[in-house]
């Protein structure tokens, strides 16, 4: 994808959008920024530049406004000060939409990740149009409110949007010929894509810095999804399929799919699998409830539930080798407890005597907003970096 035109006449558009730079200096760029300032001799080291290469890189940066000098900072590495660098950190803003049934969610982030701003819309219906009005909108409130967006992303579920019916996924409110229309109308780069692609990139955009290379998200809900970094790239897969995983076989017993597997990781962990199966229970709550209660049926059921995820879970370690696997959506709701029927079910296909690193965590609505923003900031930033 292309960066439109920066068109400062543009109603909704940010004025002046992010500068057209080498790729080799918008690469310098963001070692800077994801380290938290470097020196000029870091920054070279890194990306193998010669001296003069380097100098000559600064200077464009600085003259862009993207970075500032830092003073001297005695560097670990060498054990000798230098000139730090620094990104200038509020000089765009990043501009995440999370679409759901009947709500859409906003969040803009900094070039830090950090959130300035988010509002919420409730929507009696979804379709293009209706998204594309209310992103014309908070664009407009944005740039009132001092903000300079310099990318958006709308992200919602391919599968299923967030409380629709089946079969209505993200291409439904955001086709690719729409997406191109609002670039072009709003005169910034638009991103349409996938939720758990952009709480991956969330979640490994500011880790390049630790060295996170690789790692696995999986997100349990109605449906599970799998996000997947490795070597420091999103899989998106030859198609934009990848990370379709969820009919893996998990049991050889168990409970059959709609698409008649048995024991899928689908028929034995999705929420919708196992609501179904228990008598009176709307949600994933009302079976936990019942659990808590002690009734037996719904306690075996989601110790199956774990056991299943935890076998799938083993899968992935094996397939990749991250350095992390991320559970959430209802995740926490389910393990909370469970973790041993997790384990057991991981340890039956994982063989490997280290334990591995597997983070749960819970990401409210307005997270799923934020890793929208992460999202356009990763790709805003990404686009030419090599
Ligand atoms: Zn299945």
């Amino acid at each position: 994808m292309t960066s439109a035109p920066d068109d400062p006449a543009s109603p909704a558009g940010a004025g002046l959008g992010w500068p057209r730079l080498h790729p080799t200096t918008q690469s310098a760029y963001n070692r800077i920024l994801w380290n938290g300032g470097l020196s000029k001799s870091e920054v070279a080291k890194e990306l193998g530049l010669s001296r003069t290469r380097m100098t000559a890189i600064a200077r464009d940066l600085e003259a862009a406004g993207l970075i500032v000098e830092g003073g001297r900072e005695q560097r670990a590495n060498t054990g000798r000060p230098a000139d730090m660098l620094l990104a200038k950190t509020d000089l765009f803003h990043f501009l995440g939409v999370h679409v759901r049934a009947d709500e859409l969610v906003a969040a803009v982030i900094d070039l830090t990740n950090k959130v300035v701003w988010e509002r919420r819309q409730h929507v009696a219906e979804l379709d293009p149009s209706v998204i594309g009005a209310q992103c014309r909108t908070w664009l407009t409130k944005a740039k009132a409110d001092g903000l300079r967006v310099a990318a958006l992303a709308v992200c919602g579920s391919v599968e299923r949007i967030d409380g629709a019916t089946e079969g209505f996924g993200l291409q439904a409110v955001a086709p690719e010929a729409t997406r191109s229309e609002w670039e072009k109308e709003f005169g910034i780069p638009v991103w349409a894509e996938d939720d758990i692609i952009a709480l991956t990139a969330f979640e490994q955009w500011p880790r390049l810095a630790e060295d996170q290379d690789s790692m696995a998200l999986i997100s349990l809900g109605r449906d599970i999804g799998f996000g997947l970094v490795a070597d420091r790239k999103i899989i998106l897969g030859a198609h934009g399929r990848a990370g379709r995983f969820s009919h893996v076989q998990v049991a050889n017993d168990g409970a059959r799919c709609p698409l008649g597997h048995r024991g899928c990781l689908w028929a034995e962990s999705s929420t919708t699998s196992i609501v179904n199966d228990i008598a009176d229970a709307q949600t994933l709550g009302d079976v936990i409830g019942q659990a808590a209660q002690g009734e037996q049926t719904a306690s075996e059921r989601l110790a199956r539930a774990a056991r299943g995820l935890g076998v799938a879970a083993g899968h992935i370690l094996n397939l990749l080798d991250p350095d992390k696997v991320i559970l959430t959506g209802d995740s926490p709701l389910l393990l909370d407890s469970r973790t041993k029927d997790f384990d057991e079910g991981m340890r039956s296909v994982y063989t490997v005597p280290d334990p591995p690193v597997i983070e749960v965590t819970v990401f409210d609505f307005l997270e799923w907003a934020r890793a929208a923003a992460g999202l356009a900031l990763y790709r805003r930033l990404a686009e030419h970096d090599h």
